[in-house]
């Protein structure tokens, strides 16, 4: 289950960029993931889940932003669809096209609520 470690280096940073913020609460955490991640959303909800169970993170909501791969074709530069790791330009069939989106794992942004038990924000 591959989505567990990614979630772990996702929960690491997360903790990360809130620690300048030790009043606030994260409510909801967004991440892009490229297809090519091959990550099953749900697994990465439960992982998520688990792995923020003791944290300062319990509680809080991750959602996933699924990207399409592309790839473009170092022979006649077309630009395709990816849907495997395996892949070949469907105009030449040249094989070795350059991947230009699909193995996307960026923290798009962190939602903070503020903690309404310590005032501090
Ligand atoms: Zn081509």
């Amino acid at each position: 289950m591959h989505e567990m470690s990614i979630v772990e280096s996702l929960v690491e940073s997360v903790q990360q960029e809130t620690r300048a913020y030790p009043g606030a609460r994260v409510a909801t955490v967004r991440v892009r993931v490229g297809k090519l991640r091959l990550v099953v959303p749900e697994v990465m909800e439960t992982c998520y889940a688990a792995a923020t169970l003791d944290t300062p993170l319990a509680g809080s909501r991750l959602e996933l932003e699924q990207v399409a791969a592309t790839a473009r074709c170092p022979q006649c530069q077309n630009e395709f669809a990816v849907e495997e790791q395996w892949f070949e330009c469907p105009k030449c069939h040249a094989a070795g096209g350059e991947l230009l989106t699909g193995q996307e794992l960026d923290l798009v942004n962190i939602e903070l609520e503020e903690c309404c038990s310590c005032g501090a924000a």
